[in-house]
């Protein structure tokens, strides 16, 4: 079965919205495979997280948002559940995501800098899924 990565980012964990996030995967009937509340993430995982990120001017402020406060890590799986998760969260940029998605629900535009906080990560790829599954849960 098709597997996914995703991430509670630390917005979302300091809102409270866990409970939500996992009851919408729950309710979409995904099968959580692996689920892990994780201390604040170091700069070293979230840059190889984000190794496409990395050389773009504004990435060391995604760097000290992904490093700022404890996060949720997950695997899920079920038919087409990549393409599925993406949709479930919306759009990048809040003010684009649709209602009756995850950011289009919770999330804000951003007001100060250029930080898009948007309570949740998931692989865009089969490719990325695999790699990431490994990065946060592969044996050391
Ligand atoms: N991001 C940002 N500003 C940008 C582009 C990305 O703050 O101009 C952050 C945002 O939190 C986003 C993450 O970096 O979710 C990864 O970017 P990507 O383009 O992969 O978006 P996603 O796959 O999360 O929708
Ligand atoms: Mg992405």
């Amino acid at each position: 079965m098709e597997k996914t990565f995703f991430i509670i980012k630390p917005d979302g964990v300091k809102r409270g919205l866990v409970g939500q996030v996992l009851q919408r995967i729950e309710q979409r009937g995904f099968q959580l495979e692996k689920l892990e509340l994780r201390p604040a993430p170091s700069s070293e995982l979230v840059d190889q997280h984000y190794e496409a990120l990395v050389d773009k001017a504004f990435y060391p402020l995604i760097r000290d948002f992904m490093t700022s406060g404890p996060i949720v890590v997950g695997v899920i799986s079920g038919p087409q559940v990549i393409s599925c998760w993406r949709k479930m969260m919306g759009a990048t940029r809040p003010e684009e995501a649709l209602p009756g998605t995850i950011r289009g629900d919770f999330a804000q535009a951003p007001q100060g800098d250029e930080t898009i906080q948007n309570i949740v990560h998931g692989s865009d790829s089969p490719e990325s899924a695999a790699r990431e599954i490994a990065l946060w849960f592969g044996e050391k």
